[in-house]
């Protein structure tokens, strides 16, 4: 089966999100069930600066203003089509946002020339290679199923992944016209939202099949307080809609190998996580007092639940514990988690910006890691702290409910718990749930219980990626 993945970030090249570690992953994890997939992304600077020896395969004259080409590029195994289009992509800054953090104003024009890309491949662009299915990750390659509907990949089977509502893509209706969409697209069928031209919208109604990254969020996402607008859109579209909950990349992410830790170790040699202690608390300029260090490694948002935990962290100093944060994001929370780290000196440190080596260190060195949000579609950090003996305290909430199993007395006398989970997010309710967490954490049997248990979870993309091909074998055998 042949699969075209498209998708606006792919993990090591360019990311700012699990998006990025999603599309990076399931590529090796389908191989194993006859799927090879190849994964069209934008030409940034960071993805050409990889394209060692591309292979042009095919051209536009003027896609959204300017030529582009479809680069064929290999890149630690991932077999990637790149979107070269310097109009577009060429540019410092993030993938969506200039160095001043402000989306760029033609990002309507840079994802529609991705999607429009991704449905004319589908539709036989190249000459040597048609997909049989197109996988759609987002707002920014959601516009995909729409034009293949409306072009020659008409009859090709597609599927929207939702890695986050919150980021629907929507524009003012005068950006319709520069779409290159027939007229009766722009209505509630496609992309018409509420009088504006929304991207996700398209999407989910053209998809032949939408999947969400758990089942917890899946369900989630037909209700009001989480779906964000589109509740009604997929609730009547609920019979092609799944829930496939997110592995983690199990090479990449082991403690037993990783280049980026202090020590090695594995559940069976856990005394050797304190290299990795020592190593973060001199990062992070801690005293060497017991207690637990608790880290957060995240984007600081509201829907991270970043204010609650902002809250309870004086708490968590005076019960002994300590507190590393990496993340960056509203400036508010910064300023916030840099005053708490001023007010506990050696106690409470946080590193603002994006460190992939440290974000390793934090989990192979922490004791638990805390992830408050208020909604999360899926959530890897969990993932990694499980695999890392770094035990996950979470709100209960989409793929964090789904992952984590709690600490309540049936599961620590069953020996299935690996972790905590709190609900709702208030600081009150965390409150509570840290007192369980310190409680566990004095008890060093219990401790290494939970710890050797979350190692013991498969955290493998092996069972979501037999649900992906059972998905697209369904798919396709519908025709
Ligand atoms: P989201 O995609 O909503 O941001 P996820 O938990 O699904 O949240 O994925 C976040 C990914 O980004 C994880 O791989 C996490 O380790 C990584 N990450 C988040 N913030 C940072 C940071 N400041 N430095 C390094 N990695 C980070």
């Amino acid at each position: 089966m042949q699969v075209l993945s498209v998708a606006s970030e792919v993990f090591p090249l360019v990311k700012t999100g699990g998006l990025a570690d999603v599309v990076g992953a399931l590529p090796a994890a389908l191989a194993p069930h006859g799927i090879r997939t190849r994964t069209l992304v934008p030409g940034y600077p960071a993805v050409m600066a990889k394209a060692r020896k591309p292979l042009k395969r095919a051209g536009f004259d003027d896609l959204f203003g300017g030529p582009a080409s479809i680069l064929t590029v290999d890149h630690q195994g991932l077999d990637l089509l790149v979107l070269d289009a310097p109009h577009l992509f060429d540019r410092d800054g993030g993938p969506y946002v200039d160095g001043n953090g402000r989306d760029y104003p033609d990002n309507f024009r840079r994802f529609a020339a991705l999607s429009l890309a991704a449905a004319e491949i589908a539709g036989g662009l190249l000459a040597d290679w048609t997909p049989d299915l197109v996988h759609a990750h987002d707002w920014q390659s959601a516009l995909a199923p729409v034009y293949m509907r409306f072009g020659a990949a008409r009859a090709v089977p597609s599927i929207l992944t939702i890695h986050n509502i919150a980021f629907q893509g929507q524009f003012g209706a005068e950006i319709f016209s520069e779409l290159a969409l027939p007229p009766e697209a722009f209505s509630i069928d496609y992309v018409e939202y509420f009088g504006d031209v929304g991207f996700l919208k398209g999407g989910l109604q053209a998809a032949s099949a939408i999947t969400t990254v758990s089942p917890s969020y899946a369900g989630e996402i037909l209700e009001p307080e989480f779906g964000m607008g589109f509740e009604g859109l997929l609730t009547a579209r609920a019979s092609s809609l799944y829930g496939i909950v997110n592995g983690i990349d199990t090479d990449v992410w082991n403690p037993q190998t990783d280049p980026h830790i202090a020590g090695t170790y594995g559940s069976a040699s856990l005394k050797k996580r304190h290299a990795n202690r020592k190593a973060l608390s001199a990062r992070f300029d801690f005293d060497d007092a017991p207690g637990p260090i608790f880290c957060v490694v995240s984007r600081l948002t509201w829907q991270k639940g970043m204010d609650v935990l902002i809250e309870v962290i004086d708490d968590i100093v005076g019960n002994g514990g300590k507190l590393a944060v990496l993340g960056s994001g509203d400036p508010v929370i910064e300023v916030a988690f840099k005053a708490a780290a001023a007010r506990h000196p050696r106690r409470v440190g946080i590193v603002v910006g994006y460190d992939e080596p440290l974000s390793h260190l934090m989990q192979a060195g922490a004791d638990a890691i805390l992830i408050p949000s208020r909604f999360e579609p899926c959530g890897l950090t969990q993932l990694y702290g499980l695999r890392y003996g770094c035990v996950p305290v979470v709100a209960r909430t989409g793929g964090l409910a789904d992952t984590i199993v709690d600490a309540n007395a049936a599961a620590l006398g069953a020996g299935c718990a690996t972790g905590f989970q709190f609900s709702p997010v208030s600081a009150a309710s965390l409150r509570r749930t840290l007192r369980r967490v310190f409680t566990a954490y004095g008890q060093p049997k219990v401790w290494s219980r939970l710890q050797t248990q979350g190692m013991k979870s498969d955290v493998s993309w092996n069972g979501s990626a037999q649900a992906y091909a059972d998905l697209y074998s369904s798919l396709l055998a519908k025709g």
